[in-house]
């Protein structure tokens, strides 16, 4: 497919795009200290923050490591680490 400058590109995709590979941070979710609020999960601009069993999970297949959750996680429940590749 030819783009053009101004294009506009197909939407719904992402899932077909992992993401991850591009991450140099891994946020890490302390789940003693998550209050449940749901700010990771609704400012991740990956998506990659859901639910699974009651307890907030972190997809590492589109977590690109951005650090957002981890800087508005109100209870200080995330943190960035250096990914090891
Ligand atoms: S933002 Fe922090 S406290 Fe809120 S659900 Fe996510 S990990 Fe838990
Ligand atoms: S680091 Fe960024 S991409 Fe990864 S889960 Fe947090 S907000 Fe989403």
């Amino acid at each position: 497919m030819e783009i053009t400058i101004g294009a506009v590109v197909r939407g719904g995709t992402s899932l077909g795009y992992t993401t991850g590979s591009w991450r140099d941070q891994r946020p890490v979710l302390e789940m003693e200290k998550c209050k449940d609020c749901g700010t990771c999960e609704s400012v991740c601009p990956d998506s990659a923050v859901h639910v699974v069993e009651n307890a907030y999970e972190i997809d590492y297949d589109y977590c690109k490591g951005c650090g957002l959750c981890s800087y508005e996680c109100p209870a200080d429940a995330i943190h960035m680490i250096r990914e090891e590749k």
